[in-house]
């Protein structure tokens, strides 16, 4: 296994951004490649960034003030009565953990959300809350989530691209 897989199974998959990268891989990859300090995972808390550190070999160090505290565990709630089912929600989530379709109600899959908030900017009727969760989902189930919704939106892309082509 690669360091930066070694790191990345040390990360919580919570697929957030808070690090200031796009998921938790390619912080994972920043830090095995030296270009990225162990302490930018708000999720994993000062626990993960000593873990983080450990496998490293450098000193562990408190985390980052820059990328926001660490937060129990917490679950997105949709108000459905006031959802108006434009859908931004679901493009929003990392880990495909909303259901909805166009003009219906959309409700979240509580034990498939990460709690990254992700979803709570895009809603333009301010709709989702978050509340406090008993555990992260299981950091393996988030993280092949994630890789499934990457693989279909390439693939998605892959087809608009073809389906242009064809008309061109
Ligand atoms: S859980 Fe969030 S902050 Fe932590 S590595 Fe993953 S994306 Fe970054
Ligand atoms: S439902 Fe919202 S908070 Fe939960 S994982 Fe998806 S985007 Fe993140
Ligand atoms: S973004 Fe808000 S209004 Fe739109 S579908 Fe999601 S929860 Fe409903």
């Amino acid at each position: 296994m690669s360091l930066a897989e070694r790191l990345d199974a040390l990360l919580p998959q919570t697929q957030c951004t808070k690090c200031g990268y796009a998921a938790c891989r390619p912080y994972a990859e920043a830090m095995a490649a030296g270009e990225a300090p162990a302490n930018r995972c708000p999720p994993g808390g000062e626990e993960g960034a000593a873990r983080l550190a450990a496998l490293l070999g450098r000193p562990a160090l408190p985390l980052d003030p820059a990328v926001g505290p660490w937060r129990p565990p917490q679950v997105a709630v949709i108000d459905e009565a006031t959802c108006i089912g434009c859908v931004k929600c679901i493009a929003a989530c990392p880990v495909d953990a909303i259901v909805g379709a166009s003009k219906r109600l959309h409700t979240v899959i509580a034990a498939w959300c990460t709690g990254c908030e992700l979803c709570l900017p895009p809603c333009p009727v301010d709709c989702i809350a978050l509340a406090p969760a008993p555990r992260l989902p299981e950091a393996g189930d988030s993280r092949a989530r994630h890789d499934w919704r990457a693989i279909r939106l390439a693939r998605d892309e892959a087809e608009r691209v073809a389906r242009l082509e064809r008309y061109e």
